[in-house]
């Protein structure tokens, strides 16, 4: 199983890459944010319980997001790899993760991470809240939020697979197929 974390702030296009890569090597996508979206949307009780740490660009807790995970990746045990989306967000989400792949006898295989400069952030956002109707993307004060909570408490899933010397790291300016083609040369040369 080739398992892949596409890490960075938001903004950085990890969505937009997502969606190539998964069509392109067939990886389970797991998205934490489209998943909560979508409870949001079902108006579930985590729904509910996740809609106002999201609107306030506050992390959903813990417990809520790996509960959600261990079942996504239960339900897709056929599954020739993940790639997990926005997932992990803090170093808990993080070991968590390694324990519930090593419960299936995997783990993480690669780190991507995406580097863009903050104020390429926040004109991306600004944009894509014109289509995507999120209400997060809109805000301001939200934009600063989530990018505050990224380098207090998202950095650390970085340092962690460090540790493991499982990151790379890649220029996120520039054209969408230029980025894709650097990711793909990194999964080629590890898959
Ligand atoms: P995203 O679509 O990944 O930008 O996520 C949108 C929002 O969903 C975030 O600002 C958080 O409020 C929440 N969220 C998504 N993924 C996570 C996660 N792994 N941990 C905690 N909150 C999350």
């Amino acid at each position: 199983m080739f398992n892949l974390i596409l890490f960075g702030p938001p903004g950085s296009g990890k969505g937009t890459q997502s969606e190539m890569l998964i069509s392109k090597y067939g990886f389970k996508h797991l998205s934490t944010g489209d998943l909560l979206r979508s409870e949001i949307a079902n108006k579930t009780d985590l729904g509910l319980k996740a809609k106002s740490f999201m609107d306030n660009g506050q992390l959903v807790p813990d417990a809520v997001v790996i509960g959600m995970v261990d079942a996504a990746i239960n339900a897709n045990k056929q599954a020739s790899g993940f790639l997990f989306d926005g997932f992990p967000r803090t170093k808990a989400q993080a070991i968590a993760l390694d324990e519930l792949l090593e419960s299936h006898g995997t783990a993480i295989s690669l780190v991507l991470a995406l580097d863009v400069p903050e104020e390429e952030l926040i004109v991306r956002m600004i944009n894509r809240a014109k289509t995507s109707g999120r209400s997060d993307d809109a805000d301001e004060a939200v934009q600063k939020k989530r990018i505050s909570v990224y380098k207090n408490e998202t950095l650390a899933v970085a340092e962690h697979y460090a540790a493991f010397d499982k990151v790379i790291t890649l220029n996120g300016l520039g054209q969408i197929d230029g980025i894709f083609s650097s990711l793909c040369k990194e999964i080629d040369a590890r898959a």
